[in-house]
C-alpha cells in the first residue's frame, strides 16, 4: 500500500449527508489513508450506468464493490419509464425488420441541422468521441441486457417515451416488469400488464438480480464524499471516501473507481450553474424520494480536477429537463412516476397527486395568484423518429422546415414575478368543485398533501388566497389579486376568448366553492452535461489528460444529449469494459 505525501477530499453536495465537508476533511487529514476495505473496482450508484458496469466488470473476473447512498439500488431507472433507445442493429431490431447500424446511429445523433420547433438543438453540440462509442457499443449494450434477463415488450421499436434519439429509424424498447414487484406500488403490476407495459423495474430488477449472481459486493447507505487520489490533481485515482452511518470508510480500488451518481438535478447550487432560475422550490425532481442526483459524483470529480463538458445540452430548451407536472397537489409531479401506499418510499412521497386530465380545468397562478400563460400550453418538445417531416440527414432544410413554435409554459411559470429574484416561485393550480367532478379527483390524502402545504382548500375565494402559506411562498398571495385573476378568467368563458394569453377557447368558470389549491410547480427530470470522459469513459481533467483510474457515465457525464437509460447502460457497458484493462495498482 502506498504512503501518501497528500490528499484531497471534498464531500459532495447529497441531499442526505450527514457528514459536512470539513469533518470529511480533518477525517481525511491524516498522513495516510488507513483503508477499510480493498478491491479491483469499486462503482458508486446502483442505476442504469452503475449496475452494467459492476457486472461487467465482476464478470470479467475483477472483484467489486458497488457503493450506493441509498437504502436500495436502481437509482431513477427503477423510477423510469423503461423506455430504451437502444440501436445501431441489435438482434431486437432485426427481429422487427428494422435496418439500422452503428453509423447511422452516429449520424443521427450529431446531426446539426436538426432543431426543435422552438430553434434548440437536439444534437449540435454533442461531443463526436463520445457518440461514436455510444453507436459503437449501443447494439452490444442491447445484448447485453437481454443476456442478463431483461425482457423486452413484444413488439416492434417505437417512438414512446424517448427524446433526442434520432430521425432515422425507431429505436425505442420497453421494458416489461414481468413478476418483478414495482417500486411505486410495493406489488407486482396485474397480470394482464405484466408483458405489455414498459416500466425501469423490467430493466433494474434483473440486473440487480444478476450483479448479486455475478458476486458484486453491494453496500448500501454508503454514501461517496470523496475521491481519493494520488496527489491533489495528479496520479492515479486510488479509492474512496465513503460515508455509512455516520463514519467515514476508505475503500481502496486497485484497479479503478467508476462514477455512476446520475446527474445533478436535485443539487440546487451545482444545477443553478446551468440555470440560474432553478432556485430551492424546484423541489420535485422527477425520481425523487426515491433516490438523489445529488451532484456528488461532478464535485468529487471536480475536486481532483476533472473538467466539466457539454454544458449547452444541460440548457438547451429541448426534451425533458424542465417538465410540466403531470400530478398537481403533492410535492412530486413528474407525469409518468406516482408512488402510492405500499412503496417503500410512500412515507417520504406523502401523496400519489391528482393527475390532470385537461388543462382547461384548471388555472395557474403564480405566488401573487396571477395567470402568466395559457394553461394548455405544452413543455418543449424533442427530436425523435418520426418528428421531422420529410427528414434528410444533415440538410439545411431540417430546420428550414421548422414551423415556428415556441413551447414556452415553463419559460413563464420560472419568469418569476419581477422583484428581482431568481426562480418562479410556487406555481399553484387553482380550481372549483365543478372541476373535481368533472376530472373525478378525490382531493382527500394521500391523494393530496395539504399538511405539508402543498394543497389548500377554502370556500371562499378569498380565504383560499390567505392560506397558502408554505415555505417556498416567500410572498403572500394577495387575496384581491386572485379574485381579480379568477373574475378577469370567468369572463373570458363568457367571451370564449382569453384576452391575456390566448387559451384556446376558455371552458369552464371557477365559481362553486370548495375552491382549492393544488402545487403545480414546474419538474426538473433529466442531466444532461457532466464530467468530461472520451471514448472509453475514462474522465478527463481540464487540461485534457485522462485521470487514471477514474470512468464515469449516465447523467453524471457530459458530452451527450439524449434522455436517458441508452446513454446510461451503454456507457456503464462501456466503462466496465475498459476498466478491467487498468493495471492493477496495488
Ligand atoms: C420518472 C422517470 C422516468 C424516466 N423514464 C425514462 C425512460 O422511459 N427512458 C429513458 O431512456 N430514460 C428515462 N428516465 C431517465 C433515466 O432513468 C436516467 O437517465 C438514468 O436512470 C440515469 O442513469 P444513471 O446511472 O446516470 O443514474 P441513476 O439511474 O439515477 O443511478 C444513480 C445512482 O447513484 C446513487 N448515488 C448518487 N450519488 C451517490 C453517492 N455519492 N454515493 C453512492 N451512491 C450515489 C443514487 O442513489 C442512484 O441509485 C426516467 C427518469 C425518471 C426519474
Amino acid at each position: 500500500m502506498k504512503r501518501l505525501s497528500r490528499r484531497h477530499v471534498l464531500a459532495g453536495g447529497g441531499a442526505a449527508a450527514a457528514i459536512t465537508a470539513s469533518e470529511a476533511n480533518a477525517q481525511a487529514a491524516k498522513s495516510s489513508i488507513k483503508w477499510d476495505r480493498v478491491v479491483d473496482i469499486i462503482v458508486v450508484g446502483g442505476g442504469a450506468t452503475g449496475m452494467p458496469a459492476a457486472i461487467v466488470a465482476r464478470e470479467a473476473g475483477s472483484s467489486v464493490i458497488l457503493v450506493e447512498a441509498e437504502k436500495h439500488v436502481g437509482g431513477h431507472a427503477i423510477c423510469s419509464g423503461g423506455n430504451v433507445p437502444l440501436g445501431g442493429g441489435t438482434s431486437f431490431q432485426k427481429k422487427w425488420g428494422v435496418k439500422d447500424n452503428p453509423e447511422l446511429v452516429f449520424q443521427d445523433i450529431t446531426d446539426w441541422s436538426v432543431t426543435s420547433a422552438n430553434g434548440s438543438a437536439d444534437y449540435r453540440y454533442n461531443d463526436r468521441e463520445v457518440i461514436r462509442a455510444f453507436a459503437d457499443n449501443s447494439a452490444a449494450t442491447c445484448e447485453f441486457l437481454i443476456a442478463h434477463g431483461v425482457v423486452f415488450v413484444d413488439k416492434p421499436p417505437d417512438t414512446q417515451g424517448g427524446n433526442s434519439v434520432g430521425s432515422s429509424v425507431p429505436r425505442e424498447m420497453h421494458c416489461a416488469p414481468v413478476d418483478w414487484p414495482l417500486i411505486q406500488t410495493g406489488k407486482p403490476a396485474d397480470a394482464d400488464r405484466r408483458m405489455t407495459m414498459s416500466t425501469g423495474n423490467g430493466l433494474m430488477h434483473p440486473l440487480i438480480a444478476a450483479a448479486r449472481k455475478a458476486g458484486v459486493e453491494i453496500l448500501l447507505e454508503h454514501r461517496m464524499k470523496a475521491i481519493h487520489r494520488q496527489g491533489p490533481q495528479s496520479g492515479p485515482v486510488i479509492g474512496l471516501a465513503v460515508e455509512n452511518n455516520g463514519k467515514i470508510i476508505n475503500i481502496r480500488a486497485r484497479k479503478a473507481v467508476i462514477l455512476g451518481t446520475g446527474g445533478s438535478t436535485s443539487n440546487v447550487n451545482f444545477r443553478r450553474m446551468f440555470d440560474p432560475r432553478l432556485t430551492e422550490e424546484y423541489c420535485g425532481v422527477a425520481g425523487t424520494p426515491w433516490s438523489y442526483q445529488d451532484a456528488s459524483g461532478e464535485i468529487a470529480g471536480m475536486a481532483i480536477g476533472a473538467s466539466l463538458w457539454g454544458l449547452y445540452n444541460n440548457t438547451g430548451e429541448f426534451g425533458s429537463g424542465i417538465t410540466k407536472p403531470g400530478t398537481i397537489g403533492g410535492q412530486y409531479g413528474y407525469v409518468n412516476l406516482r408512488f402510492f401506499p405500499g412503496s417503500e418510499v410512500f412515507d417520504k412521497a406523502r401523496s400519489t397527486g391528482l393527475p390532470v386530465k385537461n388543462w382547461q380545468d384548471v388555472i395557474t397562478v403564480n405566488m401573487i395568484g396571477k395567470r402568466f400563460y395559457d394553461e394548455t400550453g405544452t413543455q418543449f418538445t424533442s427530436d425523435n423518429y418520426g418528428v421531422n417531416k420529410d427528414y434528410v440527414p444533415n440538410s439545411y432544410l431540417n430546420a428550414k422546415n421548422i414551423k415556428w413554435d415556441p413551447h414556452n409554459y415553463l419559460n413563464a411559470a420560472m419568469a418569476g414575478i419581477g422583484d428581482g429574484h431568481n426562480g418562479g416561485g410556487p406555481i399553484w393550480a387553482i380550481f372549483d368543485a365543478d372541476a373535481v367532478e368533472r376530472e373525478k379527483w378525490d382531493v382527500k390524502p394521500p391523494n393530496t398533501d395539504p399538511a405539508n402545504g402543498f394543497f389548500f382548500t377554502a370556500d371562499s375565494i378569498p380565504e383560499l388566497a390567505k392560506k397558502i402559506q408554505m415555505k417556498y411562498q416567500r410572498v403572500p398571495m394577495l387575496a384581491e389579486n386572485l379574485e381579480a385573476t379568477i373574475s378577469r378568467y370567468n369572463s373570458f368563458v363568457d367571451s370564449g376568448k382569453d384576452e391575456d394569453f390566448g387559451k384556446p377557447k376558455p371552458m369552464y368558470k371557477i365559481a362553486r366553492g370548495p375552491f382549492h389549491a393544488a402545487w403545480a410547480t414546474p419538474v426538473l427530470h433529466d442531466t444532461r452535461a457532466g464530467l468530461r470522459i472520451n471514448a472509453k469513459c475514462q474522465v478527463v481533467d481540464m487540461n485534457g489528460e485522462v485521470i487514471p483510474g477514474l470512468y464515469c457515465g449516465g447523467e453524471s457525464a457530459g458530452g451527450f444529449s439524449l434522455h436517458g437509460l441508452a446513454r446510461a447502460t451503454c456507457q456503464g457497458y462501456i466503462a466496465g469494459n475498459w476498466a478491467i484493462k487498468e493495471p492493477n495498482r496495488a
